[in-house]
């Protein structure tokens, strides 16, 4: 299998597989892409989070070397198609111009085609022994794919490195902010409207709470690349009937960690802030990531995709996290890239697309870091 019409090919089978999460229903795609991966030499295992949630490690058949390998991840899951009409079809990969459309077609099945082919081109070459792809399922929910590999890591290997490859326009990232998802519960007591004295309203608390989370400082300096962390309260809800006296009331809380801002830290400095008001629940966590720019293999990576786009990297972060959030410390922390084919502003979108050229350019990419890699560790 090689060149760029059968990239294009693959893409367009790999969009076909309707992997929106919920239910994800990864296990069709799982199968397609291991059977390519097993006649190309690979040894490939799975793994089932839940019923039809398969992930999948695709290792060259022997690695076990403590050098470690290069993991290249991505996920087969994508996001529902929203409420406004398409006008291309979701699922027919069509191509217009230089444009391939469809739900994934960004984030990331652009990405899953490229790390195939690189896969097999390395397997022809004879050049594949310490490289491991790794296909996730259920990364839209908070990864929970990865997490669940996370739990076995012995299943991919030693692993020095790790791209990530979600939409980025062919430019390397070095990693991202962390996710914490809260809730903040406030109780109070019921009665009838026209008697509020006989009440406790819990809306006043929850009201007073989301004033508080508005101006909440996290007390931590700037992150040199990932910056600042933020905070949106997202959902408000509570009472039951204008005339009454609301007893309970709920906000949801988004906030996005640096490092350092752990999810037991960040859960005590908002109980502090919000005391007696309510009580806060962790609902989710991603952990952020940061690679050093100085890093001997992040610059070999620039260096490479300097190369092959002609444009000069600069240090910068993903707006988003990713599976790599649970997959970098489960693997010992090895330096972490985010570098993809698709174009992150299309990802979620309708009528999301990707570009074609780019396509062949990351299969380009991977192919060198994946040799380099062999050569030099
Ligand atoms: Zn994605």
């Amino acid at each position: 299998m090689a060149g760029s019409q059968n990239a294009i090919f693959l893409l367009q089978e790999l969009i076909s597989f309707n992997t929106i999460n919920p239910p994800g229903n990864e296990d069709e795609c799982a199968s397609f892409i291991s059977d390519i991966l097993a006649d190309h030499g690979y040894e490939v295992k799975t793994l089932e989070f839940a019923p039809k949630r398969t992930s999948l490690v695709a290792r060259s058949k022997g690695h076990e070397s403590s050098k470690g390998a290069i993991c290249f991840c991505g996920h087969m899951d994508t996001v529902p198609l929203g409420n406004a009409p398409w006008e291309h079809d979701p699922f027919a990969g069509e191509i217009v111009d230089d444009k391939i459309y469809g739900r994934g077609a960004s984030d990331m099945k652009s990405g899953l085609a490229a790390m195939i082919m690189t896969a097999a081109r390395l397997a022809e070459m004879g050049l594949n022994e310490r490289v491991v792809m790794l296909f996730t399922a259920g990364e839209e929910t908070f990864c929970q794919g990865a997490r669940y590999i996370a739990v076995h890591p012995e299943l991919l290997g030693p692993i020095g490195g790790l791209v990530v490859c979600e939409p980025t326009s062919s430019q390397p990232l070095l990693g991202h902010k962390g996710a914490i998802h809260l809730r903040v519960h406030t109780k109070g007591q019921s009665a009838h409207a026209s008697m509020p004295e006989l009440g406790d309203n819990a809306i006043y608390k929850a009201a007073e709470a989301v004033m508080k989370l508005r101006d909440m400082d996290f007390n931590v300096p700037a992150h040199p690349l990932l910056g600042s962390p933020t905070l949106n309260v997202g959902t408000i809800s509570g009472g039951k009937n204008i005339n009454s006296v609301p007893d309970y009331a709920s906000v949801g809380v988004d906030i996005r960690t640096v490092p350092g801002l752990t999810p037991d830290k960040v859960l005590d400095q908002v109980k502090g802030l919000i005391a007696d008001k309510g009580e806060v629940e962790l609902i989710n966590y991603a952990t952020p990531v940061a690679t050093d720019p100085k890093d001997e293999w992040v610059k070999e990576v620039f260096d490479i995709v300097e190369k092959v786009t002609g444009e000069k990297p600069q240090p910068a972060a993903a707006p988003y996290f990713t599976d790599a959030s649970d997959l970098t410390p489960a693997l010992g922390n090895p330096p972490t890239l985010i570098l993809g084919p698709g174009e992150a502003e299309m990802a979620h979108r309708t009528d999301e697309y990707c570009y074609v050229s780019k396509l062949a350019e990351a299969v380009e990419i991977y192919t060198q870091i994946a040799l380099k890699w062999g050569e030099t560790r």
